[in-house]
């Protein structure tokens, strides 16, 4: 985001409204953009704070487009990755029946308003939970990002992006989810922003769901909040 200079009164209005605190008072008493902070998510120029149309979007190129990919819900992707922070997946692989019995499907949602996540934080993850050898989601933004999903390695260009969060999604054996929880508790005191965990899995056929068993032996805490799929992502036709 920009701010063009002949325009701003530097009334301050719009530092309200920024996610992550990039609007900033300049050592000369202007207001500006910290480019490197910024995560392109519109958020200021949407508020409508700015009466003199003081705040303008930059043509984004590569790499930095991602930003707002991932952070504006008004960007779209194009052939270079989707845009979004996640896979329809959580929401619609039971029903479009790409869930398999006894596989979770893991979400690693990074970043939150504040604190954003730098792209070099996720490939950190991304590293470390390819150990497991889990299926890194088709059709994620991260994923798409890969240069090789063995590894979970990112391509080097985007490293350095922040954005305001990215979600890692995979799929992993219920017996690997003690491993997995065992890695992420170190490995979240060594991140500069937050992650948290989400789980999915088909439930039992009594309706009874099997993820409580599976994240107790893994010494996983439940929140007692969740979504119920009820079946909306189906295809026409099918039952
Ligand atoms: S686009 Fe988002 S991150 Fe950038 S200055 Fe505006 S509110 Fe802040
Ligand atoms: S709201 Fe507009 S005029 Fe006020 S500081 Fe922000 S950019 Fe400048």
């Amino acid at each position: 985001m920009l701010i063009d200079e002949k325009l701003c009164t530097g009334c301050g209005e719009c530092l309200h409204y920024c996610s992550v605190g990039a609007i900033i008072a300049t050592p000369s008493g202007r207001i500006g953009v910290a480019q490197d902070e910024c995560v392109e998510c519109g958020a200021c120029l949407r508020s409508g704070a700015c009466v003199v149309n003081a705040l303008a979007r930059e043509q984004l190129s590569w790499p930095r487009v991602l930003r707002a990919r991932f952070s504006d819900p008004e960007v779209r992707g194009d052939d270079r990755g989707p845009s979004g922070r996640v896979s329809p997946g959580m929401k619609t692989d039971d029903v479009t029946h790409q869930m398999k019995r006894d596989e979770i499907l893991v979400s690693l949602d990074m970043g939150r308003p504040n604190l954003g996540v730098r792209l070099r934080s996720v490939e950190k993850v991304t590293r470390a939970v390819a150990a497991f050898r889990p299926v890194f989601k088709i059709g994620n933004p991260v994923t798409a990002l890969m240069v090789d999903v063995s590894t979970g390695r990112l391509r080097d260009d985007v490293l350095d992006e922040k954005v305001l969060t990215a979600t890692i999604e995979f799929t992993l054996k219920p017996d690997a989810l003690g491993k997995l929880a065992d890695l992420l508790r170190p490995l979240s005191q060594e991140l500069d922003t937050v992650f948290s965990l989400g789980l999915a899995c088909l439930a039992n056929e009594d309706g009874s769901s099997p993820l409580p068993a599976w994240a107790a032996a893994a010494g996983i805490g439940l929140n007692p909040n969740g979504k119920l799929n009820v079946g909306l992502g189906r295809g026409k036709g099918e039952a």
